[in-house]
């Protein structure tokens, strides 16, 4: 099998902690070399020392379309081409829909939804190029059902698998695969970084099936070496899956019974 990871270079948005950091660490140690971004400099600086010359740390906001444009041209100015690209970036939003504030819902739409297609769009015309890419965007459980509280947030994953399934059609005569990843619950600091908007129904979301950010890293890495098109990363994530496409109204009740108490 070609190796996918060895000797191409990867860009990875929201590397600067979590699971984008252990998807940029790991694929440094399968051989890669890795664009690490994120907003927070002192933190990426702080990995790269640790990984070396392979790793190059660029700031970027990916809600500025300027700023990705710029991050896109450091990585090709640096490694001289982008071979992958691991859209991980997002924020979340916990609140009802009837009265979350609609500024974090745009907040979280310009970095999980356009950031995400201002990264492909930055990428693609190099990936054309050389004939050569794959993308991988990083959605959740939650882009495949959406749950109470957090639907803003589930409705901006959705948009993932849509323009993840238009993209890998659209791109495959010019050799780009596309993969999307869906984990579930995982140990990061991603619920403390969410907007809270509105009203909350349960302060303490349930969460199942926990991994590790290195859990899911290792399972995207595997997803890249594969080809593969969608994982779902848990076995809770992939029953929920089933249960949603064949009970849909079993999961309502379930849910309804968890968040109206
Ligand atoms: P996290 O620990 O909060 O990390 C989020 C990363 O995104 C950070 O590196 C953050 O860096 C970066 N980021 C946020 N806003 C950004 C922006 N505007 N521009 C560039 N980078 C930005 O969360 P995580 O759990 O690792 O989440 C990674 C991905 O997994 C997200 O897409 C999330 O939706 C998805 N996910 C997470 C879980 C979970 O339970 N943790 C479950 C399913 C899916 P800076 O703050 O330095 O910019």
């Amino acid at each position: 099998m070609v190796d996918r990871i060895k000797d191409r270079v990867a860009i990875v948005t929201g590397a600067s902690r979590g699971i984008g950091e252990a998807i940029a660490r790991q694929m440094v140690a399968k051989g890669g070399q890795v664009v690490l971004t994120a907003r927070n400099k002192s933190r990426l600086d702080a990995i790269v020392d640790k990984l070396g010359d392979a790793a190059l740390a660029v700031q970027c906001d990916v809600a500025d379309r300027e700023q990705v444009k710029a991050m896109v041209a450091a990585t090709i100015e640096h490694f001289g081409r982008v071979d992958i690209l691991v859209n991980n970036a997002g924020i979340g939003l916990s609140g009802v829909i009837a009265d979350f504030d609609l500024d974090d819902l745009e907040r979280v739409f310009a970095v999980n939804v356009f950031g995400v297609v201002a990264c492909i769009q930055a990428v693609i015309p190099h990936m054309r190029a050389q004939n050569w890419g794959h993308i991988v965007n990083i959605s959740s459980i939650l882009g495949k059902r959406a749950v109470p509280q957090t639907a803003g947030y589930a409705a901006s994953k959705f948009a993932l698998h849509a323009l993840s399934d238009g993209l890998r059609v659209e791109e495959a005569p010019n050799n780009i695969e596309v993969t999307v990843i869906c984990p579930g619950s995982t140990e990061t600091d991603f619920r403390e970084n969410e907007l809270k908007s509105g009203t909350i129904l349960l302060a303490e979301r349930p969460r199942v099936n926990l991994k590790s950010s290195d859990d899911v890293a290792a399972i995207t890495l595997k997803a890249i070496q594969r080809r593969s098109r969608e994982i779902v990363v848990s076995p809770f994530g992939k029953l929920f899956s089933v249960l949603e496409k064949t009970m849909p109204s079993a999961v309502d009740m379930a849910l309804k019974r968890t968040y109206h108490k």
